[in-house]
């Protein structure tokens, strides 16, 4: 099956990273949001992203100048019917990801395959909300989309294995990498990643090392390029914490609860660089440990 249009809902962190990579691999996209600013700002940051690139001899000013003109903005939902593949990437709350599905599936044509870039909620329960869950699968990419080489493909029980494969040739021709998971809690990298960051709030929170000993000991004991509370900061601590929700309600093992620390963070607001401090302050010149 040819995937020439691709629809993208949600114009956030994500959305506005897919948008930048399908457009300069020569995809038409057509970018929806409930919010006009979202919209504005989104093209505004895959603008400047471009010009990043091209000052880096990446891509071509001609490249940049066609990748931008392939990018369509709407409000309109239902305007996404049309397309070949909608990547849902809205805010990561269940009712909010059915509503979109459950607007859009009176409309779509009947080839388009539907995926979500969800980094937690089940695939398969998604797709039970569509009228097509053979059609239906995970898109998940990493932050920040033109950056990160990988993409997980993940299948809901129903997924079948031409949806599948279209999903893998649109990977390719993207230039990235896919790894292909089973529909199970947090999939791959955040069931691995995760329980390692929350690891490193336990032995934070125990007294066995402080924020910059953790930090130092990963990056020139493991050779990680960020320390886990440096990584945990750049992702948020709700995300990270919410993560750790689902994998210990979903697999109902006690080796995943999340650490008390975690939690009395993000009570306290203090969710990371997105809100100025999170396991190091970032109001000042450099990042200071705050435990
Ligand atoms: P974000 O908060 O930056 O952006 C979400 C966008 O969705 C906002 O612009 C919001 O206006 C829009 N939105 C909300 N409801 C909508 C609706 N009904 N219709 C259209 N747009 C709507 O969030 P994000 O970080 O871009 O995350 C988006 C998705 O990507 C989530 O499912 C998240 O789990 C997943 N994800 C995030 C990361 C990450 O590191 N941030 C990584 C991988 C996957």
């Amino acid at each position: 099956m040819e995937i020439a249009k691709v629809g993208i809902v949600g114009a956030g962190q994500m959305g506005n990273g897919i948008a930048h990579v399908f457009a300069l691999a020569g995809y038409e996209v057509l970018l929806n949001d409930i919010s006009e600013d979202s919209l504005k700002a989104a093209i505004d940051l895959i603008g400047k992203n471009m010009e990043r690139q091209v000052a880096r001899e990446k891509i071509t000013a001609e490249e940049k100048k066609a990748a931008l003109a392939r990018i369509k903005t709407t409000l309109t939902l239902t305007d996404l019917a049309k397309t070949d593949l909608v990547i849902e990437a809205a805010t990561e709350r269940e009712t909010v990801k059915t509503a979109i599905f459950e607007d859009l599936v009176p409309h779509l044509l009947p080839h388009t395959i539907l995926t979500s870039n969800t980094s937690s909620i089940s695939i398969t329960r998604l797709a039970t909300r569509t009228d097509r869950p053979e059609k239906f699968m995970g898109f998940h990419f990493m932050n920040p989309v033109p950056l990160m080489q990988l993409v997980e493909l993940i299948r809901g029980i129903a997924t079948d294995e031409e949806t599948y494969k279209a999903c893998l040739q649109v990977v390719d021709r993207l230039g990235k990498t896919a790894a292909r998971a089973e529909d199970f809690p947090a999939f791959i990298v955040n069931r691995i990643l995760m329980p390692m960051i929350n690891e490193a709030v336990y032995v934070l929170y125990e007294g066995v090392g402080s924020v910059r000993s953790i930090d130092e000991s990963l990056k020139l004991g493991a050779n990680h390029p960020m320390g886990p509370l440096e990584l945990a900061d750049f992702i948020g601590l709700d995300t990270c914490l919410a993560i750790m929700n689902v994998l210990h309600d979903g697999l109902a093992d006690t080796k995943y609860r999340p650490c008390p620390l975690l939690t009395k963070y993000v009570e306290a607001g203090w969710l990371g660089r997105k809100t100025g401090r999170g396991f190091y302050d970032y109001r000042g010149e450099t990042p200071v440990p705050t435990r």
